[in-house]
């Protein structure tokens, strides 16, 4: 298996804090956003309900994943569209470029789909000579300026209407310096009609198929994923095996609590239904993506995070994701589920990101399928000491305090100790550049007495 890079989230983060000011408004635009969906999930008498209902679909959905993958391949396949399955990223690619040679394609548009970020689709078919066009507006602003989506969401959040307008300025000719919201969407608009009307495959992602019918559903605000199929005549939609559904009865459950969570709206603007190719010279492609899926399946612990639908109300609740960036993580989905999901690919390379969590819960409060977030990373944080992937520096502290703690004479003298001398404790002992867990906090005040010489002195009271 390739060996991935190691993911250094604190250096990460400690560069995006460096700019006090994106660090403020990406705080407060994402805690906009939580607040809307808060009012939204308060609105709805049975939300609870709803969230178990979803959690127990999934459970069952991925206890009989084989099953229901199945079922769907036989109705899509009735319907006459064309079923693929594959095994990694790299088979995805390869199966995608076989469609697009196979019809001589050389400029495709593509509807925001976190599975071909996952897998690398646009570099790929771009090395391949295929133009790759982003529909969804934040994604164009993104692959414009050469970035990857900071959410899953909301894929420029982290930029600034100036930078997008001088992204904009650069790529697409708007007027220099300008920064009005109205303007540069127009501009984009009319950019993208003409994406629109020269492509000639469409690629979209899904975010849930339908196992008793065959179908499936694309939620979109800009509509843009139903343009960018209504004029090629090829759809390829790709999508990870954990996106089915068993009935066409509780797809109502998911998208009432998908856009509510997601952005705090009732529904998406556009809730768009496929079912096999549009008319008889068209041509529906699907492509089941595992990509390491079967394999999370297999770790009970971890296996709940199969049922995200990627709504991300857990990276707009998380204190950590709010002040630190969707970057900072190095990994498509970023934020409390994407610290989970990454260590399974590769728990050496993302080791640090279990620990970008302060164990707050937030996550789990708000996730609608009910995924035990917090749970499942320090779970991980377990299995990272069991793995001896540890920096040296805290299993040698780890193991000290392990020492000290269960030893009360030890603790006892220790205390003592810290009473006594902590107050003359030379301040650059504890603020200091190689100190990073003291630089940011005062001590407190040591106290005179410990609890044990207070309680020995005032029982009797
Ligand atoms: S883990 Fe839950 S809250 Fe986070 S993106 Fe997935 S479904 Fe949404």
């Amino acid at each position: 298996m390739k060996t991935l890079p190691i993911v250094d989230h604190p250096t990460k983060a400690h560069a995006f804090v460096a700019d006090n000011e994106r660090t403020h408004w990406h705080d407060q635009a994402l805690w906009f956003v939580r607040s809307k969906r808060d009012k939204q999930a308060g609105s709805v008498p049975e939300w609870e309900y709803l969230r178990s209902l979803a959690s127990q679909i999934k459970t069952e959905t991925i206890a009989k994943l084989g099953d229901y993958l199945s079922e769907f391949e036989r109705n899509a396949t009735a319907l006459g569209a064309t079923v693929h399955w594959a095994a990694d990223a790299a088979e995805h690619n390869e199966i995608v470029l076989k469609i697009l040679r196979d019809h001589e394609t050389l400029r495709i548009v593509k509807s925001k789909s976190m599975l071909t970020e996952e897998c690398g689709l646009n570099h790929f078919l771009e090395d391949n000579g295929i133009e790759v066009v982003d529909t969804d507006l934040g994604e164009r602003i993104v692959q414009l300026r050469k970035e990857t989506p900071s959410h899953i969401v909301l894929p420029a959040i982290h930029i600034r209407k100036e930078e997008v307008g001088e992204t904009f300025h650069e790529h697409l000719g708007t007027d220099e310096g300008a920064s009005d919201p109205q303007y540069l969407t127009e501009a984009a608009r009319g950019h993208l009609r003409d994406k629109f009307l020269a492509g000639e495959v469409g690629i979209t992602g899904v975010n849930f198929a339908i196992a008793e019918t065959g179908g499936f559903v694309i939620c979109t605000n800009e509509g843009n994923a139903d343009l960018g199929v209504s004029l090629p005549r090829v759809h390829i939609a790709c999508m990870g095996i954990e996106k089915i559904i068993p009935r066409f009865e509780d797809l109502a459950v998911f998208i009432r609590l998908l856009a509510r969570s997601a952005t705090g709206q009732p529904i998406t603007t556009y809730t768009s239904h496929f079912h096999g190719p549009r008319d008889p010279q068209s041509e529906l492609h699907i492509v089941l993506v595992d990509n390491g899926r079967s394999q999370l399946r297999n770790r009970s612990e971890f296996r709940d995070a199969l049922h995200c639908i990627r709504c991300g109300a857990c990276m707009n609740t998380c204190p950590v994701y709010r002040r630190s960036g969707g970057h900072s993580y190095s990994a498509t989905v970023p934020g409390p589920i994407g610290s989970v999901l990454s260590p399974t690919r590769d728990s050496s390379s993302y080791k640090s990101l279990p620990y970008a969590c302060s164990l707050c819960g937030s996550c789990t409060d708000v996730c609608p399928v009910k995924i035990p977030l917090h749970h499942q990373l320090l779970a991980w944080r377990k299995e990272l000491v069991d793995q001896n992937l540890l920096p040296y520096s805290k299993r040698i502290s780890m193991k000290g305090a392990s020492i000290l703690f269960r030893n009360p004479r030890l603790f006892t003298f220790a205390g003592w100790v810290g009473r006594k001398s902590l107050k003359w404790l030379p301040h650059g002992m504890t603020h200091n550049r190689w100190n990073t867990w003291t630089i940011a906090r005062e001590l407190p005040e040591p106290p005179r007495e410990s609890f044990r010489h207070w309680y020995a002195a005032n029982r009797k009271r």
